[in-house]
Order: structure tokens, then sequence, then C-alpha cells
């Protein structure tokens, strides 16, 4: 019987294409060709979870996961675009009101990129400490503040800017273009380097009142935790896909490597970090999976079990990432080697979307109201 090819499949075959062996010249680049972000957007790549009814693909989570796995797999930095576009078409999806979602989610489904500012020199953490000012002036309102590392700024012509506004918080559609502000890119990040991270400054920035989503004055918290619920869900499953690439260089290194007269994997110290890293990956992988499943079914678990996800693939992948450069020892050990890469891309998964720390944190408040 003939295998069904579904549009997971063919969306992999696409980004395998896209990708090629490319991922290497990128990251030193420190930029993705244009084309190749262009044509990622324009197949729908870059937020696949948009719903059919807004020109998106309508991916679930667990598929549009595996998808996120799968570039993560291969590259980080394009990945980490992916998130940030997803992550803006969710925040649009879910405070927009019916006019902003008709408006922006056909234009960020078909590729015009988009980055998502939280965090200022001041507020990393405690995003609570905010400083951007979003100031009401007639039928427009004006931006002024400091977005710092903001992801995919370098490629965006959106960028979703949350700041305060009265005693509480708005989140505003600014074009990347406007009068006012500049995006300065971050010097050598540690890694995913070709993810365009900046600085972005926003000098008195007219845009149109309609921009703010889904009106003005909200909680922070609320914001900001719509927000990260997709970019925690994205990291999760890109963190799954670097361990996916570490485990096959491990895999293909401990076979075809000979020391002491036999192959890595035959010694018994070296066939415990390829089963350590076998053990990560699926954990990654189910606990991405459960979460996703919540997603899909609608499941008030989902808050929970995406920053679980996170935190727990993270950590795995930043330590699986360094095991397979031990495996890999010299042959792993230049900038070039896709493991040198996953080791320096998956330390900053522990910081970002939260960081290890404040996922405790968060796990911990779930626990104690759960399990007391
Ligand atoms: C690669 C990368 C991409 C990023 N992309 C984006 C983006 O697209 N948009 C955006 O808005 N921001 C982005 N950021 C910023 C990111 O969200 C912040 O770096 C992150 O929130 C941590 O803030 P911070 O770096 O200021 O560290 P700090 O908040 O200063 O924290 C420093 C250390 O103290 C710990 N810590 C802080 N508070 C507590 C506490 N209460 N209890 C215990 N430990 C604590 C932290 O866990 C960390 O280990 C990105 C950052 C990186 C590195």
């Amino acid at each position: 019987m003939a295998e069904t090819v579904t549009e997971l499949d063919r969306l992999r075959a696409f980004a395998d294409e896209l990708i090629g062996d490319s991922a290497d010249s990128w990251d030193r680049a420190g930029t993705i060709p244009e084309e190749i972000v262009r044509k990622a957007g324009a197949r729908g790549l870059m937020c696949a979870q948009v719903p059919e009814r807004h020109g998106g693909l309508g991916l679930s989570s667990a598929d549009n996961g595996e998808l996120t796995a799968f570039v993560g797999s291969r590259c980080s930095s394009l990945r980490s675009l992916m998130t940030s576009q997803g992550m803006a078409a969710w925040t649009v999806q879910r405070l927009g009101d019916r006019k902003q979602r008709a408006a922006l989610l056909p234009r960020l489904a078909g590729g015009e990129q988009a980055a998502v500012a939280f965090s200022e020199p001041g507020a990393g953490s405690d995003l609570s400490a905010m400083a951007t000012r979003i100031e009401p002036d007639g039928d427009r309102v004006v931006v002024t503040g400091e977005k710092v590392w903001i992801t995919a700024a370098c490629y965006a012509e959106h960028l979703v800017v949350f700041g305060r506004y009265g005693d509480g918080t708005a989140a505003v559609v600014v074009p990347a273009h406007a009068e006012g502000v500049r995006v300065e890119r971050v010097p050598e990040p540690l890694g995913c380097r070709a993810a365009g991270h900046a600085r972005v400054r926003l000098d008195g920035v007219r845009v149109p009142a309609a921009e703010v989503l889904g009106g003005a004055g909200q909680s922070t918290e609320l914001l900001v935790s719509t927000a990260l619920a997709y970019g925690r869900m994205s990291v999760a499953w890109g963190c799954a896909g670097i361990l996916r690439g570490a485990l096959a260089s491990v895999s293909r290194h401990a076979r075809t490597r000979t020391q002491f007269g036999k192959p890595l994997a035959g010694h018994q110290l070296v066939a415990r970090h390829v089963a350590e890293l076998l053990a990560a990956e699926q954990t990654a992988t189910r606990v991405c999976a459960h979460a996703s499943h919540c997603w899909d079914t609608r499941s008030p678990e989902v808050v929970s079990a995406t920053v679980l996800a996170k935190y727990v693939s993270s950590r795995h992948a930043a330590a699986g990432a360094a095991t397979a450069v031990q495996v890999l020892a010299s042959a792993g050990a230049q900038e070039s080697h896709p493991v040198a890469r996953a080791y320096r891309d998956a330390k900053l998964m522990e910081i970002i979307e939260g960081s290890n720390e404040i996922c405790e944190l968060l796990l911990a408040e779930h626990a104690l109201s759960v399990h007391a």
C-alpha cells in the first residue's frame, strides 16, 4: 500500500532542500540570505500554525512542533526566525480584534517577517520593569523606548512591541522601517548567529492607534504570558531538534571512528554517552508532544506543560550538545562542525523565553498549588 504523504512531510522536504548544507555558512556570515527567508515565508513555513481561514497552513501544534524540530535539527538560526514569526502571529491571533486578525495574519502567514520585543536594558527576567512607553495622541500612539536582543529584528518588517500604556501594558505592531525606529545588530552573538538579533531604539515612533492589539492598558502578565506560551513551545521543539542532530552526529562518528582497535561505540563509556543522548532526545520529544497535545486539545494544563517542555528540553539540549562535542572530540572541536554550532546554540536556549531559573520558579509555583 502506498504511504500517504502529509503536508508535514512536504514541509520537511521543502525545509531540507532549502537549508541544504548552508547552515554553517549562514552561521559564519551571521545572516541568512534574504531569498531563503522569503522562500520559507512564502511557503508558510515560518508560522505554519496560523489557521487556514487567516491564510496559514493550519498545522496542529504537534505537527508544527515536529516541523520546528526538523528545522532546529539543521539550523537553529532559521528555527529562531520561525519562533519569532510564530510568536508574533500567535500574539495577533490571541490579542488582536477581528479586524486586526484579518489585516495582519495573512501578511505574516505569507512571509512578512516579524519580531517580538519585550526585553529592555533594565527589564530581562522581570518584564514588569519595562520602561517603553506607548502613549495616545489623537488617532495615533507614540512609542518611545529601547529593546534589546530582539531575535529576527534584522529581517523584520513588523515589530510587536510591548510597553507601558497608562496604568497597564499594551502590545503594538510597529513597522520596522517607520520613522524613529533604529535596528542595531547585536555583534558576535554566542549562538544562533544568523538569527538577526538586534537592539531596537524607538524614538517617538508614531503609529495608528488601530495597531494597538486588542485595546490598551491590559495586565503585563496576561500579555507577556500569551506571547511567551508560543515562544516556549517553539523553543522546546527546537531543542528536541538540536538533540536529534547531535544524536545523529554522535551515532555516525561512534560507529566509524576506531580507537584501541575497535569503533568508539564498542567502548562502554562512549556507548553510555550515546545512550544518554538517546534518552535525552526521547525525553525532550515526549515532553514536547505532551505540551502540544495539551495545546491541541485546549487543556488547561497547557501553561505548565509548556513551561515544563521548555525547561526539560533546553536543559537536555545544552547538556546533550556538550556530550556530542565530547564524543566527537577534536573532530567536533571546530566552529564549523554541526555539534560545535549546536553547543553554542543550545546554551542560549537555557536563557530565552524564561531562563532555567524563571522556569523553575514557575514550575515550583505550579507544584505547590497542585500538589500541596
Ligand atoms: C539569543 C537570545 C534571543 C533573545 N530573543 C529575544 C526576543 O526575541 N525578544 C525579547 O524581548 N527578548 C529576547 N531575548 C532576551 C531574553 O528574553 C532575556 O535575555 C532573558 O529574559 C533574560 O534576561 P537577562 O538576559 O536580562 O538576564 P537577567 O534577568 O538579568 O538574569 C540574569 C540571571 O539571573 C537569573 N534571575 C533573574 N531573576 C531571577 C529570580 N527572580 N530568581 C532566580 N534567578 C533569577 C536569571 O535566570 C539569569 O540566570 C533574547 C536573548 C537571547 C540571549
